[in-house]
C-alpha cells in the first residue's frame, strides 16, 4: 500500500495553513476555552472554508460539496485538528454527522440538513450515552413513543459534548418493544425543542464542553425518524467508525513534538539521553497512529481490508485498532511535553512554551482513552475480532 498522498493532497494541505495562518490568531488552543472570542473565531473559519469549498472537500457534489477523494478530507482534518480544530465542535457534523444522514436520510432529511452544513451554519451534537449506559450502549433507557403522527421523548443523555452550543441533537431512544439493540431508532432533534433542557457539567476540559440533556415530554414529528424504526444500531456503527478515525489528534502530536523539538533546539544536545528517545519513541507512536488510520480510510473508502490475504479485520475493527493508536500517542506526547518543558508546562498565554498548548494537550489527552469509547472496549472490539479469525485451536 503507498500512503503517499501526493501532489494534489500537498496543495491543499499548503492551500489550508496559509488560511489557518490568515484567520487564526497565533496561540488559538481550540473553541472550548473560557474565552467566548474563540468559539466566534471557529464560526467564522467554517464559513470562510465553505466559501472555499474545502469544508465538505470529499461530499458528492449534489450535497453541496467538491466530489473529492477520501484523502483531500483526510489531509482537511489532519491540519484542522494539527492546528487546534479551528471548525470547533462542527468537525462532529462533517466528520460523521453528514455522512450518517447521505446514508440513512430521506431526500427532505438530505435536503435540509446536508446543505446547512455544508454551508458552516449548524452544530451537531450526538445524544447517545446515559448515565447507565455507556460502554454497554444497548442498554439505553432514553424512551420514544408513538403520540399522534409523532413522538414524545423522554429520557437522560450525558457527557453530550457541545450541547450548550448546538443546533440539533442525533438522539438515540428506545422504540417499542425491542430490546438491546434491536429497540433502538435514531432521531434528529432541533436543541429548541420545548422539553429539552441542557446543564453544563464542570470537567478539566472547560465550560463548554460536556453537559447532561434532560428530554421531558419532547415532541419530535414524523420527519424527525433517521434510518428504519429499530434500526439505529446501524447508525449508531457506522458513526462510531467515522467518529474514531475521524479525530485527528495524531496530526496535533506530530507538530507539537515539532515545536517542542523547535523550542529546546538551543540545549538540546545537554538534555538527558531518556528524553531523546522518549522523544524518537513518541514520533513512532504517532506515525503508526497515522499509519492505522490511513489504514482504516482506505478500508472505509473500498469495503476491503487493506493487505488482507482475506484475513484482515473489518473496517470497524480498524478504526477501533486506530482509535487506540491515537489515544496512546495523545498520552505519550502529554507525558512527554511535561517532562521535557517541567516548571514552565503550566503556564498559559503568548510567552508560555509552545504558547499554552502544554496544558491544554495534557487535559485532553486524559479524556481521550474514554471519549468514543474507553480504550478497554476498543481493545475488546480488537481481540475479539483477532480470537474469530484464528478460531478454536
Ligand atoms: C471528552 C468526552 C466527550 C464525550 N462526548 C460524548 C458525546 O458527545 N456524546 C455521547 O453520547 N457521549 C460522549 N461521551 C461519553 C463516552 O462515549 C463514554 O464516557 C464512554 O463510552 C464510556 O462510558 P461511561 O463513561 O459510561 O463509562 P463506563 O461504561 O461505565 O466504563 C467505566 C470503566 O469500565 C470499563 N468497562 C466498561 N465495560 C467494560 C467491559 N465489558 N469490560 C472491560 N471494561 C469495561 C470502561 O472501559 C471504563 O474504564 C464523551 C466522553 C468524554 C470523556
Amino acid at each position: 500500500m503507498d500512503f503517499d498522498l501526493g501532489e494534489e493532497a500537498d496543495a491543499l494541505r499548503t492551500r489550508l495553513r496559509a488560511l489557518i495562518a490568515e484567520h487564526i490568531p497565533e496561540g488559538f488552543l481550540g473553541a472550548f476555552t473560557s474565552d467566548p472570542k474563540d468559539l466566534d473565531v471557529t464560526q467564522a473559519f467554517c464559513k470562510t472554508l465553505a466559501d472555499q469549498g474545502l469544508l465538505t472537500v470529499a461530499w458528492p457534489s449534489e450535497y453541496g460539496g467538491g466530489g473529492g477523494s477520501v484523502w483531500q478530507q483526510t489531509v482537511v482534518r489532519e491540519e484542522m485538528w494539527a492546528h487546534h480544530e479551528p471548525r470547533g465542535a462542527q468537525y462532529m457534523g462533517l466528520n460523521w454527522v453528514g455522512p450518517a444522514i447521505m446514508a440513512f436520510g430521506t431526500d427532505a432529511q438530505k435536503q435540509q440538513h446536508l446543505s446547512a452544513i455544508a454551508a458552516g451554519d449548524v452544530i451537531w451534537c450526538q445524544g447517545f450515552s446515559e448515565p447507565d449506559a455507556g460502554s454497554d450502549l444497548a442498554s439505553l433507557k432514553t424512551r420514544a413513543t408513538e403520540d399522534g403522527d409523532g413522538w414524545r421523548i423522554n429520557g437522560q443523555k450525558i457527557w453530550t459534548s457541545y450541547a450548550g452550543m448546538a443546533q440539533w441533537c442525533v438522539l438515540a431512544a428506545r422504540v417499542g418493544e425491542g430490546e438491546r439493540h434491536e429497540g433502538i431508532t435514531m432521531f434528529l432533534v432541533p436543541m429548541d425543542t420545548p422539553g429539552i433542557t441542557v446543564r453544563p457539567i464542570k470537567s478539566m476540559l472547560g465550560p463548554h464542553h460536556l453537559n447532561e440533556v434532560f428530554f421531558d415530554d419532547a415532541w419530535a414529528g414524523p420527519e424527525s425518524v433517521l434510518g428504519e424504526i429499530g434500526g439505529g444500531w446501524s447508525v449508531i456503527r457506522r458513526a462510531l467508525a467515522h467518529e474514531r478515525v475521524g479525530i485527528a489528534r495524531y496530526a496535533r502530536c506530530e507538530r507539537l513534538l515539532s515545536a517542542l523539538g523547535a523550542e529546546l533546539a538551543p540545549v538540546w544536545i545537554e538534555l538527558p539521553a531518556s528524553l531523546h528517545a522518549q522523544w524518537a519513541r513518541a514520533l513512532i507512536q504517532v506515525r503508526v497512529a497515522r499509519l492505522l488510520a490511513y489504514r482504516t480510510v482506505r478500508a472505509q473508502e473500498t469495503g476491503e481490508p487493506a493487505g488482507s490475504g482475506g484475513k484482515a479485520p473489518s473496517p470497524d475493527v480498524m478504526a477501533s485498532a486506530a482509535r487506540i493508536a491515537v489515544t496512546q500517542c495523545d498520552q505519550s506526547v502529554a507525558e512527554l511535553l511535561f517532562q521535557a518543558i517541567e516548571d514552565h508546562s503550566l503556564e498559559a498565554g503568548a510567552s508560555a512554551p509552545l504558547h499554552g498548548a502544554i496544558e491544554d494537550h495534557w487535559r485532553y489527552a486524559q479524556a481521550a482513552t474514554v471519549a468514543s469509547g474507553t480504550i478497554e472496549v476498543q481493545r475488546m472490539i480488537v481481540s475479539k475480532d483477532l480470537l474469530a479469525q484464528t478460531g478454536p485451536r
